[in-house]
């Protein structure tokens, strides 16, 4: 088959695209024909060499297509699924308790397994989800990381609602612009930051009640005045480093500064004391549970939720697309296609 192999880490031009022999499935496991497969941050930390891995290695956390052949028999060849990424021991007490994204033995795909930028991959049966009817392979593709991730932060960990006015940082981005959707489907009001005019009117049509284009405008300012000087009750905060001293400034009493990714580096300050007079919480997120997924897809399928498709690369032009997703020229999704 083809595939895009990573031999060494670097800049884009080390992903190559090339024959590789076909994946092989190990008992309880299964094969899937790639339709499309998302394009995510952790894919450039890892090319980059930031998350080490085996080499060589295919990347490739987002995976959608039909099964090939599954040695469980739980699904039948030609049947459209969906991968959960992250597969546990299964016998831990988190794993047991569902929430296998987290046991200490996880192996994730397209990290710690060869990944969807190929045109099979191979992966625990388990891991495995239906595509509802009335979901294109290509939309379910843009679902796992961007929705699991914005779930996770605000529903189970921020626990938003109608009263809460929720910050989200870097609305283009895929768990951005899943974020502004998942508040609005919460009835919460949400600030939404870009970096560009253009994006500025994409986030208000997903639904953004007030945008900040962060290169033009103070967000602090711009924050404090639509708030009436209160903050906001939670910031939906991925950016690290960068925007990290600006978050926890707009964070008003009570308020849940939410965490994960530090795309600009992840050590930071943290005024305590404020963060104990104002009686807030600083709570970490990442990929939510395979049950959340499926809730996901409901919510695709009944149209509450939807992928916004950026731009669809060939398999080929897997380095055209890590360039794309660095510049951060992109709102939504970035997909590769085989
Ligand atoms: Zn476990």
């Amino acid at each position: 088959m083809k595939a895009v192999v990573l031999s060494r880490t670097g800049p884009p031009e080390v992903l190559e695209y090339k024959e590789v022999q076909d994946p092989r499935p190990s008992s309880g496991e299964a094969v899937v024909r790639v339709a499309a497969a998302g394009v995510n941050r952790i894919d450039v930390w890892i090319r980059s060499g930031l998350y080490p891995v085996k080499l060589p290695h295919v990347l490739g956390v987002d995976v959608a297509g039909t099964v090939e052949e599954d040695s469980t028999g739980s699904f039948r060849p030609g049947e459209r699924v969906l991968i959960y990424p992250s597969v546990g021991c299964g016998t831990c007490e988190l794993c047991v308790s569902g929430e296998e994204q987290i046991c200490s033995k996880m192996v994730r795909l397209g990290q710690h397994r060869w990944g969807g930028y190929a045109e099979k991959v191979v992966f625990p049966s388990r891991a495995l989800v239906r595509v509802p009817d009335g979901i294109e392979l290509e939309e379910a593709a843009a679902i796992p990381v961007n929705f699991l991730t914005a779930w996770d932060a605000l529903v189970r960990a921020a626990r938003i609602g109608p009263n809460d006015r929720v910050l989200v940082v870097g609305a283009g981005s895929g768990i951005g612009y899943a974020a502004v959707q998942i508040c609005k489907l919460f009835g919460s009001t949400v600030i939404a930051t870009v970096g560009s005019d253009e994006k500025v009117e994409q986030a208000y049509r997903i639904g953004a009640d007030l945008v900040i284009n962060r290169r033009r405008s103070d967000v602090r300012e711009e924050v404090m005045r639509f708030t009436g000087g209160r903050g906001v009750d939670v910031v939906f905060e991925h950016a690290g480093k960068d925007f990290w001293d600006t978050a926890l400034s707009v964070l008003g009493v009570k308020g849940r500064l939410v965490t994960m990714g530090a795309t600009t580096g992840q050590n930071v300050g943290i005024d305590i004391r404020a963060v104990y007079n104002k009686r807030q919480a600083i709570l970490g997120a990442g990929i939510g549970t395979k049950a959340d997924l499926i809730k996901i897809l409901d919510l695709f399928a009944r149209r509450r939720l939807r992928a916004l498709i950026d731009r669809t690369y060939r398999l080929s032009d897997a380095a055209e697309a890590h360039r794309r997703m660095e510049a951060s020229e992109h709102f939504g999704k970035i997909l590769l296609k085989p």
